[in-house]
């Protein structure tokens, strides 16, 4: 949850680029300014095909970019283990840094568009806990949303349906559907929910390529093509695995957390760190899920426990929102091997998911110790559906 999904404006993507600029910049000799981009003539190329690398195709055929070509590594797209692949995602303004949260609330705003085919659920997002949702809520005020403060336990059930908070007849006498959340406060926004990840990611991948972008699957880029030609060194296309070649006259990274591991040359492990935060699920049945349909989004401040409404298949998700978990490992590609012959030889956190690590699953699986937290502070919420089994997994990263 660390931006707003479905950013409907390439800035977070065009900031990782900058952060390519920035690098080129740190060389001794100033580099010329890149040639201008013509929307007619000129060839993008985006690598990764997930949330920013489609939003950023998107927003370029909006522009007038008539040849754009997207690639993705994975076999099939949306690729299984991409950060923007999910059953749903959390889509919130309620961020401590007020750029996140007018960026969400455009986003929100987007969101509402007949083009995402009613992927957006405006159930409200609750949020309760520390000081961060204070900040947050100061964000909100400042920029108009439908926020209510929630200064007690009373005001935070209130919240809920109401089938939640009775113990009435329809419900075993022991059965604690909902939380007391004794010394809590908090506040709801009425203005977020939840998005279908995965298809929404679908309906912009039939958009983009619907527009005449060519998207390619089983491309996983080895190597960036730096301009021999002018000595300026810009970055003028890329070399798959397979050995095709990209040539470009701009190149936009969108790899989410493999940028650092799958180019080690670039050295952007030096500025950010991949990291793996746990998910699991919760299969409800048909009359369960009714009970539960109409919560809202919680995220709980005081532990990063956040916990989504049932989705289409009565399936609850629910995570940590924490520091995570790395995977280290040594890169081979021969970006790194240079890398290593100007003496930095280093390991990379590098994503370990369902498709790296496909047996028995391994990649899907999540720390114990994650799982028993998960537990826990899902017992401060709904104590009931903390009994339950887990129908799933997911290391996503
Ligand atoms: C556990 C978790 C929960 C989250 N929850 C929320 C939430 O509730 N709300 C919210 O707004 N945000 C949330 N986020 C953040 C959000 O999911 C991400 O910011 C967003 O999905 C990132 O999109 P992306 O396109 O940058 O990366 P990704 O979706 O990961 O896409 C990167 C793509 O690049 C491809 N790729 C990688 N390397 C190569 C290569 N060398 N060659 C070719 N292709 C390559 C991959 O196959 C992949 O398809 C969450 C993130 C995580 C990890």
């Amino acid at each position: 949850m660390d931006s707003p999904s479905i950013i409907h404006d390439s800035i977070v993507t065009s900031s990782k680029v900058q952060l390519i600029a920035d690098m080129s910049s740190q060389s001794t000799v100033p580099a010329p300014a890149p040639l201008p981009l013509h929307p007619a003539t000129s060839k993008i190329l985006i690598i990764g095909a997930g949330t920013f690398g489609l939003s950023t195709a998107y927003h370029l055929q909006e522009d007038g970019f008539k040849d754009i070509t997207v690639l993705d590594k994975a076999a099939e797209l949306p690729a299984l283990d991409a950060a923007s692949t999910d059953i749903n995602k959390v889509v919130r303004s309620t961020y401590a840094d007020s750029f996140y949260t007018q960026l969400a609330r455009d986003t929100i705003a987007r969101w509402k568009d007949p083009m995402w085919e009613g992927c957006y659920h405006e159930s409200g997002v609750l949020c309760i806990g520390s000081a961060y949702a204070d900040k947050s809520y100061e964000n909100d005020v400042a920029e108009g949303a439908r926020v209510s403060l929630l200064p007690d336990a009373e005001r935070i059930r209130s919240t809920f349906p109401a089938s939640l908070r009775t113990s009435g007849h329809e419900h075993p006498p022991q059965s604690r559907l909902l939380g007391d959340f004794a010394d809590y406060s908090g506040y709801i926004n009425l203005d977020g929910g939840w998005a279908e990840a995965t298809r929404s990611i679908k309906i912009l991948l039939d958009i983009v390529i619907a527009r005449g972008a060519k998207v390619e699957s089983r491309k996983e880029v080895l190597t960036l093509l730096n301009s021999s030609a002018d000595k300026s060194g810009y970055t003028c296309g890329a070399i798959c695995v397979d050995g095709s070649t990209y040539p470009a006259d701009r190149v936009i990274l969108a790899t989410g957390s493999w940028t650092a591991s799958s180019f080690p040359g670039l050295a952007l492990d030096q500025r950010c760190l991949a990291s793996g935060q746990s998910l699991a699920s919760l299969q409800l049945t048909q009359e369960e899920s009714e009970r539960y349909r109409e919560i809202p989004v919680v995220l709980d401040f005081r532990t990063g426990l956040y916990v989504l409404p049932p989705n289409r298949d009565n399936v609850i998700k629910t995570g940590l929102h924490a520091a995570g978990h790395t995977h280290m490992v040594a890169p081979s590609t021969s970006e790194f091997s240079s890398a290593k012959a100007t003496g930095v030889p280093r390991k990379i956190s590098t994503p370990r998911t369902i498709l790296s690590h496909p047996e028995g699953s391994d990649g899907l699986r999540v720390p114990r110790s994650a799982l028993r937290a998960i537990r826990d502070h899902l017992k401060v919420v709904y104590p009931d559906l903390a009994e339950k089994p887990w129908a799933g997994t997911r290391m996503c990263w």
